[in-house]
């Protein structure tokens, strides 16, 4: 629990406040502006010296129920704040009685209706993370496969977004675009195939020199190709699994991640430790109906997870796999894929849909978010997870039995 180093009340709202300015033991000007979802950045200032001199970059600053990530604290904040329109609000004296100034830069959301004995809360970052973050990400690597699409280009956002450096890569020679601000990682694209041992090594070599060192590998690309073991309807037809498929599929989602796996685990043997995460699905435990290939290679990869956690430990590289259950839409869910599925299940495409959100299907009834997936990728591939090691996370939804 992050520890809670200043609070206050406001006290009045408005105009006729800036006549308090010089007598207010507090003062905090917001920018109008900070209303707006689509800025990310604002100001907030506050007098008392002693407060910015505990505020550090990565604190959490929290107002009537919204978080804020502080991201810049000093003079150098004051000089943007001259030229913004801004609201003035008058606090209680706080746990601060110095009137001298400082001020304080935020990344915003939008800001709550904020009223007369609202809070103000501010709350030390994690002690112990390198960059005072909770995660402790900052200046990591990450590198990610399958990520200009769907779960891997969420994580790999996620990881930007905590500061680390990501690797993206992806069989698909367009490159994706990414949110990035001031305190964003930075972004190498490198196209890949993850079932070319010559491609991957290349690949890993990019990382190398771009960013010194490879901290955390999400093996993150995979493919779906709904089929029967047997259709007596259509026997050796387009839904009856056969070798193409079966070669593509395995390919993808076994060959690449233990490809991809190598590659970068020499390399964290070198630099003495790393994580890597592979991605499963809850189909690889629970099994699925007209998926049996993919869910056979999505089990596959918790034994990979299971079994390098034993062979890896001893190197301080940690593995630990994840399995998402229904996502929201993400590149794998075509429409050929859902006619596919819906067809080796005997149901329409439109049923297919209505058993996305059902609770029947899945307890919480609803898809998950991407950044569900993303948020615990993160979280597993900081030191927050040390001690998490050959095991499989669900983010399912209650999907799952396993
Ligand atoms: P997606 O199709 O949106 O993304 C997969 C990405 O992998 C694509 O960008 C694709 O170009 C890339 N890719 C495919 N083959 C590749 C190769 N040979 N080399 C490099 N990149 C390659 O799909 P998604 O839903 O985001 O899936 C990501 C992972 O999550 C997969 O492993 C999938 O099995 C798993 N998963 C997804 C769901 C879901 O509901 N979407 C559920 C459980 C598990």
């Amino acid at each position: 629990m992050a520890k809670k180093i200043y609070s206050t009340k406001i006290v009045e709202i408005g105009g006729q406040v800036s006549d308090f300015i010089s007598a207010a033991k507090m003062l905090i000007m917001f920018e109008e502006s900070m209303a707006l979802p689509e800025l990310r950045d604002a100001c907030v200032m506050h007098t008392g010296n002693e407060l910015t001199d505990m505020i550090k970059p990565g604190d959490i600053y929290k107002i009537s129920g919204a978080e804020f990530k502080i991201i810049k604290v000093g003079s150098e904040v004051q000089k943007n704040l001259m030229n913004l329109g801004h609201i003035t609000i008058k606090f209680d004296g706080g746990e601060t009685n110095e009137v001298l100034e400082g001020s304080i830069h935020v990344e915003a959301k939008p800001i709550p209706e904020i009223k007369p004995n609202d809070t103000i809360e501010i709350y030390k970052a994690a002690e112990d993370s390198a960059d005072g973050s909770w995660l402790g990400l900052k200046g990591k690597t990450a590198i990610v496969t399958g990520a200009a699409s769907g779960i891997g280009k969420a994580v790999a956002q996620a990881f930007l977004d905590n500061g680390a450096n990501v690797v993206v890569c992806d069989l698909n020679p367009n490159e994706p675009s990414f949110n990035l601000n001031e305190t964003s990682g930075k972004v190498k694209y490198v196209v890949t195939n993850v079932t070319d041992a010559e491609s991957v090594e290349s690949m890993v070599k990019t990382a190398i020199k771009t960013f010194g060192k490879i901290d955390i590998l999400v093996n993150n690309a995979g493919i779906n190709i709904p089929c029967l073991l047997i259709d007596p309807k259509n026997p050796h037809g387009k839904y009856e699994l056969n070798d193409k498929v079966y070669e593509k599929v395995t390919g993808v989602n076994i060959k690449g991640v233990y490809l991809v796996a190598q590659a970068v685990g020499h390399e964290m043997v070198k630099t003495g430790g790393g994580v890597i995460i592979n991605m499963s699905s809850e189909s690889g435990l629970e099994g699925s109906e007209g998926q049996s290939i993919y869910a056979a290679t999505k089990n596959a990869v918790n034994s990979f997870t299971r079994s390098w956690a034993k062979e890896l430990g001893k190197y301080n590289i940690r593995v630990v796999g994840m399995a998402p259950g229904i996502m929201e839409a993400t590149g794998l869910r075509t429409l050929a894929y859902e006619e596919a599925l819906a067809y080796t299940r005997g149901i329409t495409v439109e049923d297919l849909r209505k058993g996305y959100a059902s609770t029947k299907t899945t307890p919480l009834g609803r898809s998950g978010k991407l950044t569900e997936v993303a948020d615990t990728v993160v979280f597993l591939a900081s030191d927050r997870a040390s001690y998490i090691h050959g095991v499989t996370y669900n983010v399912a939804g209650g999907k799952t039995r396993g």
